[in-house]
């Protein structure tokens, strides 16, 4: 049997069912009476839709996108959207509950959504891309406003494609309608910090998990697995706090120097040649392979369910800190655990792009935007007192820090959504 064909006769780890599964979890510890129970660990409205697009070639082809909404009792649901081959129903629902406990964690006043589109963005041209964009977001609105769902980038998706839903949604109401995305240009009402603040919180995460674990960051190796916007500016802001980088990947596989990265010679060779393989004095690696290298701490920023009962056994970092959502599966995170290897958990460590999305969002409210130095202050503060909670209820009922978080998370949408009561 092939490799490939191996892959596909196994089972797919499901995203869905391992977020549930951490729910439960969290449900058991926390004693959650049944309705509770059976109120979160559902999503409570899922949108598919199936549309045409228009091709440069004049053929049309039909695209399959979802909006889903995990959970309403905090506010206004809140969440990216995602354009990749591989999106489908099980995926989005997952990314939707995590926003759910992600905000919560972070204290902002949001519940928990997700959409995408089943594509790969990388074959359309660019006005393939806006026109797909456009339909989409025109497919979604019955579910989206400033005061109902807010989306925001996520993977394959960036400040222009949330500049097409802006002015789409913007141009059906007869007025620009700022808020009903974040992540914007900042032309038309973004944040000063947004684009850096998912990789700048990971980095202030980590810190505060090696003063945890009484790592010294300045002699602390990472490997990062995804180069898109939360890896790369992770890399960058580790690197600024004394984290020395070693190695770097992305879809095409990735580069290991023991010695360190120089992550402006990585980037400017990723700008000229498009891959990372082929800088000089870097040997590369495959994507599974980075995971296992011997580095000090792992940041998987790219996709979910790398980490997985298959590698737990081999990861050799110390700690592990989440950028992507979801790498690390609830059966890894066992693994993990009983090797004595910490994880801060997605719904924290990459918690630092929703945060600066609720600024986004109250900023085009008021239509009174702030200081950069206003933003990254707000933002540590939140990513700071999210990181001491966790830890305080990881400690105090001995569990992971996953746990913990998730301990923090589910009691506040818990006490939300029982003091709304349920309607009728
Ligand atoms: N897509 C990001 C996440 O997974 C950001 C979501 C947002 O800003 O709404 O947290």
């Amino acid at each position: 049997m092939t490799l490939a064909s191996e892959a596909a006769a196994l089972p797919a780890e499901s995203a869905w069912r391992n977020a549930q599964r951490q729910f439960d979890r969290a449900a058991e510890l926390l004693d959650l009476t049944q309705p509770l129970r059976a109120i979160l660990r559902e999503v409570h409205r899922e949108l598919v839709v199936h549309f045409p697009v228009k091709m440069d070639d004049g053929r049309v082809e039909v695209y399959t996108g979802f909006r889903v909404q995990h959970n309403l009792a905090r506010g206004p649901a809140k969440g990216g959207l995602r354009f990749h081959p591989d999106t489908d129903l099980d995926e989005v629902k997952a990314l939707a509950m995590w926003m759910t406990w992600k905000c919560a964690l972070a204290n902002i006043p949001f519940g928990g959504a997700k959409g995408g589109v089943t594509v790969d963005p990388q074959a359309l041209s660019r006005a393939e891309l806006e026109r797909l964009t456009r339909r989409f977001a025109s497919e979604i609105s019955l579910l989206v406003g400033p005061a109902s769902d807010i989306p925001a980038p996520d993977v394959n998706t960036s400040a222009q494609v949330m500049a097409w839903i802006m002015d789409t949604l913007s141009m059906d109401a007869g007025y620009s309608r700022p808020a009903v995305v974040t992540g914007k240009p900042l032309a038309i009402g973004g944040s000063r910090g947004r684009p850096e603040a998912t990789g700048r919180g990971v980095s202030i995460v980590a810190l505060d998990a090696c003063r945890r674990l009484g790592m010294d960051p300045t002699t602390a190796t990472v490997a990062i697995q995804g180069f898109g916007n939360v890896g790369s500016v992770s890399a960058r802001m580790l690197a600024a706090r004394g984290f020395r980088v070693c190695a770097v990947s992305d879809v095409n596989g990735g580069i290991h120097n023991p010695g360190g990265l120089e992550l402006e010679e990585v980037e400017a060779h990723l700008r000229r040649t498009g891959r990372l393989a082929g800088l000089p004095g870097a040997r590369e690696v495959s994507n599974a392979e980075l995971l296992e290298l011997p580095v000090d701490v792992l940041v998987p920023a790219a996709l979910e369910s790398v980490i997985t009962a298959g590698n737990a056994g081999r990861i050799q970092a110390r700690l592990v800190v989440e950028g992507a959502n979801g790498p690390v599966t609830p059966d890894a995170d066992a693994i993990l655990e009983r090797r004595g290897i910490t994880v801060v958990p997605d719904i924290l460590a990459n918690a630092g792009g929703v945060t600066v999305s609720y600024f986004e969002w109250v900023q085009d409210l008021q239509s009174f935007f702030w200081d950069e130095d206003d933003i990254n202050i707000k933002l540590e503060r939140v990513m700071r007192r999210a990181f001491a909670e966790t830890a305080e209820q990881a400690d105090a009922r001995r569990v992971s820090l996953r746990m913990g978080a998730y301990l923090v998370a589910v009691q506040r949408v818990a006490e939300a959504t029982s003091v709304r009561g349920i309607f009728p």
